[in-house]
């Protein structure tokens, strides 16, 4: 392994971790990644496991098979000692404390989903940012047809427990309420006859638009799309509170639910909060233009926690993939005492799957949406999968899904 001042350590092992341990030339360094969780997780592909489209285990891929020459420490950071250049860490499994020195620290824990302080989101509503959340839906959704098929029930009982409301129109929540609606329609409609007529998705936005980062025809398309299929999409709705079985809007009105799906966006993970460091006001640590923290020159942070440039770069998969890579090559470079460029992002576009077979496409030149669009953000995904496992694991589960249906068993 490496020899002096070689200690790398890299939190997280997100997009922006993965990749940086990817491309980084590892045999060089001595490093260490430290995760809780043993694996990758393809977040974009999250909403269609929430519906069984894909399954949980097809979307995520574990590092000490794909990544040699490192050390994986399943645990969690807790804070750092900056003068000692040591970590205070805790295991993933037993909660044992232990720490570790680092020469060079990469900071890439991502985000946690803010609820903006609004009552009841934390105990009443389910988010959707982990494989353990996917399955909580999936199985909540289930649940609630369950509990609709109690025979005496009236119309409105089943109604209330049929309704799954979805808070946050940005693309997680646009995608989650197209694949509910989906997996209502296409599947639990010829399990549950009788019940699926009951059945709603609520799409509640607090803005005026959905999708803002998006192109505004696509964001207008959209609406009318999920407008046609059924779904009710509440744009300006503010959510007061969250409750059991019902949520609460700012204009008095009250919708009874079975299910609160909250896609709020992001808020700092409890580590960056112990760093001592301040943060941006929407809680991401500061960085310079080659991602290092202005007052730890051998610290850095890149993905949804870290900030850089102004406006700062978008919170998403594709700037953490971008700037992991990019980082593994400055590394290397500075290493070897060559001269490091400064990170430089390049959209290469979004997309956003809105039900019904149909996606969309904003691309630097081309905005593009229905169902070739749909064909398009499928085999994107596929390339962007990181292992060919998981390729064609996500293959097979959609020829699966096609041909025999989605999997309705609850567990
Ligand atoms: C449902 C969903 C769908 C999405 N769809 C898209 C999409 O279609 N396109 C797109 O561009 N973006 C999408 N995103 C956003 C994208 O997932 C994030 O922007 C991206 O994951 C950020 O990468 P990251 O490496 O910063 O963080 P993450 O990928 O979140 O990884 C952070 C890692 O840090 C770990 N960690 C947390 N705390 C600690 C700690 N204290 N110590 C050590 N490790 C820690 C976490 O366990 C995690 O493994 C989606 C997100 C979600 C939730």
């Amino acid at each position: 392994m490496a020899g002096e001042g070689g200690r790398l350590v890299v939190l997280g092992c997100g997009f922006g971790g993965f990749s940086l341990l990817s491309t980084l030339r590892r045999s060089r360094w001595d490093v260490t990644l430290i995760s809780p969780r043993n694996y990758f997780l393809f977040t974009p592909l999250l909403p269609s496991a929430v519906t069984g489209s894909v399954e949980f285990r097809s979307i995520l891929e574990t590092p000490r098979r794909r990544l040699r020459d490192l050390r994986v420490v399943e645990g969690s950071a807790r804070s750092v000692d900056w003068q000692a250049r040591t970590l205070s860490c805790v295991g993933a499994v037993s909660g044992e404390e232990f720490t570790v020195p680092y020469d060079f620290l990469v900071i890439a824990v991502g985000a946690a989903v803010a609820n903006y302080g609004i009552p009841g989101v934390a105990e009443h509503a389910l988010k959707l940012a982990s494989i353990e959340d996917a399955r909580a839906v999936r199985r909540g959704i289930l649940e609630q047809f369950a509990r609709a098929e109690i025979p005496g029930l009236d119309g409105e009982q089943i109604r209330q427990r049929l309704t799954f409301v979805v808070c946050g129109g940005g693309a997680t929540g646009v995608e989650a309420a197209a694949e509910i609606h989906d997996l209502i329609h296409e599947e639990l409609s010829e399990s549950y006859p009788e019940l699926a007529p009951f059945a709603r998705v609520v799409l509640v936005e607090a803005l005026g638009r959905l999708l803002t980062g998006f192109d505004e025809a696509l964001a207008d398309y959209t609406l009318r799309h999920l407008g046609r299929g059924g779904i009710e999409v509440r744009t300006s709705a503010k959510v007061q509170a969250v409750e059991r079985e019902r949520i609460l809007l700012a204009d008095g009105e009250t919708i009874p639910c079975g299910l609160v799906l909250w896609a709020g966006g992001n808020a700092p993970v409890p580590f960056l909060q112990s760093l001592g460091v301040p943060l941006t006001p929407r809680g991401r640590l500061a960085v310079d233009e080659y991602l290092r923290l202005p007052s730890h020159r051998q610290v850095y942070a890149l993905g949804d926690c870290a900030a850089v440039g102004e406006p700062p770069v978008p919170a998403t998969a594709q700037v953490a993939q971008q700037q992991g890579e990019y980082l593994a090559r400055a590394l290397d470079r500075g290493r070897e005492g060559k001269k490091v460029e400064p990170f430089r992002f390049k959209s290469s576009g979004m997309l956003a799957y809105i039900g019904g077979g149909e996606a969309l496409a904003d691309l630097p030149k081309v905005k593009w949406s229905g169902r070739g669009a749909w064909l398009f953000w499928r085999s994107v995904y596929l390339t962007k999968l990181v292992s060919p496992a998981n390729k064609v694991k996500v293959l097979f589960d959609w020829i699966k899904a096609r041909l025999f249906g989605r999997d309705l068993s609850r567990f």
